[in-house]
Formats: structure tokens, C-alpha cells, sequence
């Protein structure tokens, strides 16, 4: 099934069968961009973190929206997005001695964190959002 009715800029999706991650970029009519050409639209995906990273166009019918997996594996999909090694999320203890609670906004969403609650990155050791974004993003900007 296509799920192209699903498909809003930003999200982040996966190619079925070439396997690259990407950021959903729109849609294109531009039928010499086509994936295939028994498409009726395209779908650009910008498949790096940079602002000139290149764009691919897939068919709609071989994306695949990565927001319906756990938090666990959109974080992954995320950092192998970022071209970063996803080292795991890890649950922290705030009361633990010598740590203090933090609490914090999202970079990218701007959702409320709070360790006390969420989960951290391991690779970067910022608290992840449930969007995906860690700091592994946000320094690659
Ligand atoms: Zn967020
Ligand atoms: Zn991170």
C-alpha cells in the first residue's frame, strides 16, 4: 500500500529497497526525475544532514514512514540518517549522587525534556526526544 497520503515534509523515511534513510522533502512533477517512469509524482527525500546534501526522488509506493517505530528504532534510524554510530538510549537516574536533574527544550521540536522521564543518547549524552532529535543533530547542522 502507498503511503503517500501520510507523507508531510520533515518526516523522516526510508527506501524500501535501496535502504537509505532520508528526510521527506516534498513532492516533485518533474517527470525526468522519476524513479520510475509509470510514476504519476515523485517524492524528493534529502538524504543528508547538510542544507547541501543531495536530494533523491523515490516512488511514493517504495517509502516507507519511519514515526510509527518505537522511539528506540526512529533514534537509530535518525543517527544512520546523521551518519552517526548509534551507540543506544540509556535511562538515567537523576538522583543518583552527583548528578542533578536536568530538564531542558528540544532543539528541533521544541517539546519540554526532563531526564527524570526521558531517555538519553549514549553516543552525544543529550536527553532524547521523542521526536528522535538528540544532539548528534544539532551539532551537525
Ligand atoms: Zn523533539
Ligand atoms: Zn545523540
Amino acid at each position: 500500500m502507498s503511503e503517500v497520503g501520510r507523507l508531510r515534509e520533515g518526516m523522516l523515511v526510508r527506501h524500501k529497497t535501496q535502504g537509505y534513510i532520508g528526510i521527506f522533502d516534498g513532492f516533485t512533477r518533474n517527470r525526468n526525475l522519476f524513479e520510475s517512469p509509470t510514476d504519476s509524482i515523485g517524492c524528493r527525500v534529502q538524504v543528508g544532514p547538510g542544507p547541501q546534501d543531495k536530494r533523491r526522488v523515490a516512488s511514493p509506493e517504495n517509502l516507507e514512514v519511519l514515526t510509527d517505530l518505537s522511539l528506540e528504532e526512529r533514534h537509530k534510524a535518525q543517527l544512520a540518517f546523521l551518519g552517526v554510530a548509534w551507540e543506544g538510549i540509556r535511562r538515567v537516574d537523576p538522583t543518583a549522587p552527583g548528578r542533578h536533574r536536568r530538564t531542558t527544550h528540544c532543539w528541533s521540536c521544541k517539546s519540554s525534556l526532563d531526564d527524570s522521564v526521558d531517555v538519553e543518547c549514549v553516543t552525544c549524552g543529550w536527553i532524547l526526544c521523542k521526536c528522535g532529535a538528540c544532539g548528534c543533530g544539532f551539532n551537525m547542522r
